[in-house]
């Protein structure tokens, strides 16, 4: 038996190059749900939005029947007809994040902005799954197995590339953009900085920064001591182009 497959925007990444952008063939035997077509093919269930099968839209529960025609989209490019439904429901309000250990730096990024992002390089794929679903985090990950488990409910890919352009489309997606602080959170564990007195702090500051510098944070957690010399540079620069409302048309 076959069905008759087309991903539509972004998804075809996840396809290999001949099966993009067009309608292919593929087959399958016996009892097998729509769910597990898309995964074998390629996109893991966390970056499907809404599947069309023959025209109608349906649950990943479907039951593929041969002969059925199915479109599959992300939540960029769901097509406008009445009865959608939408699989991809990502938490709104005040979404916290965790994530694997291959994305250290979109894990930095997100920090500087004040967003709330587990990590910790103990952590299994299975930890991983169970800290996400018990706490309600959205998972962020480059695997495209670990998205693909069943457990998993929110997640989001992390692509290969420019790591600006994918934290402003998540900014974007999640409208996080006013929950956003930057700087206001621990670069390294996460922890939400606390205001250190200059005097307090005095003997831990280096001699130049003394006279320069008036404003001083403190992680209670793991004692790192921040101010603006330490943040400002490359990190800066990204937090800037993420937040910008220029960027965010682009
Ligand atoms: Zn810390």
């Amino acid at each position: 038996m076959k069905v008759t497959c087309r991903f539509h925007g972004e998804l075809n990444e996840f396809l290999p190059p001949v099966r993009r952008m067009h309608e292919f063939e593929s087959r399958f035997k016996g009892r097998e749900s729509i769910k597990d077509k898309i995964e074998a093919l390629g996109a893991p269930h966390t970056e499907v939005d809404v599947i069309l099968v023959n025209g109608r839209s349906m649950g990943f529960d479907h039951i593929l029947e041969d002969g059925d025609v199915i479109n599959v989209y992300p939540s960029s490019e769901t097509p406008v007809m009445s009865g959608v439904r939408h699989l991809r429901h990502l938490p709104m309000g005040s979404p916290r994040f965790i994530a694997d250990i291959n994305i250290h730096d979109v894990v930095k990024m997100m920090r500087a902005l004040g967003l709330d992002v587990l990590e910790d390089r103990t952590f299994s794929f299975e930890e991983l799954i169970e800290i996400s679903v018990n706490e309600g985090r959205i998972l962020l990950s480059s695997s495209k197995e670990l998205l693909k488990r069943k457990r998993v409910v929110h997640g989001i890919f992390i692509w290969q590339g420019d790591r600006v352009v994918q934290i402003q489309k998540i900014v974007a997606d999640l409208s996080l953009k006013r929950m956003c602080k930057p700087f206001s959170r621990c670069l390294l564990c996460n922890t939400l900085l606390e205001f250190a007195p200059k005097e307090i702090v005095w003997e831990r500051i280096p001699p130049k920064t003394r006279k320069r510098v008036n404003e001083f944070a403190r992680c209670p957690a793991c004692d790192r001591l921040y101010w603006k010399g330490t943040h400002h540079g490359k990190i800066k620069e990204k937090v800037d182009r993420i937040l910008s409302p220029i960027s965010l048309k682009g």
